[in-house]
């Protein structure tokens, strides 16, 4: 099986349903911390965005509380994982994919609820730098 990365972005008011549905659907949850991101680390983690216009807002969000940070394990994890979520804007995922999380639980393209690592690469950096580098609250 194959791990990928998933946050629970802060604010959100739907936690409990989102950890619901990551074991209804069969994943492992091989670990997982709550996390305050302080603003480098939130800069970091997303520097591939570094040049988008929405970038400080984005940093903005992902410091303003806890994040669930979680390794999900799974055959096909990562790509399985970007399923549940949906796509980013959830106004898009309302149509494309109504059962996503971003669908049921994003308030808008920014404020989308979860993250989810886009390729395994990816995963295997961002799982290494979550668990690795940032202490638990
Ligand atoms: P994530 O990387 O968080 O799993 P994603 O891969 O679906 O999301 P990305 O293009 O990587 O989408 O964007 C990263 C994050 O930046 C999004 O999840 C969202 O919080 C924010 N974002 C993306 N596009 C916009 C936009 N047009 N306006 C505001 N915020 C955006
Ligand atoms: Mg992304």
């Amino acid at each position: 099986p194959e791990d990928t990365l998933a946050v629970i972005k802060p604010d959100t008011q739907h936690k409990e349903e989102i950890l619901e549905e990551i074991q209804a659907q069969g994943f492992t949850i091989s670990q997982l911390k709550d996390t305050i991101l302080s603003r480098e680390m939130a800069e970091e983690f997303y520097k591939e965005h570094r040049e988008k216009p929405f970038f400080s807002q984005l940093v903005d969000y992902m410091c303003r509380g806890p994040c669930t940070m979680l390794v999900l394990t799974k055959e096909n994890a990562v790509q399985e994982w970007r399923a549940a979520m949906g796509p980013t804007d959830p106004d898009q995922a309302r149509l494309t994919a109504p059962e996503s999380l971003r669908a049921r639980f994003a308030k808008d393209v920014l404020e989308n609820a979860v993250h989810g690592s886009s390729n395994t690469e990816h995963a295997d950096q961002k799982i290494k730098f979550i668990f690795g580098d940032i202490g638990e609250i």
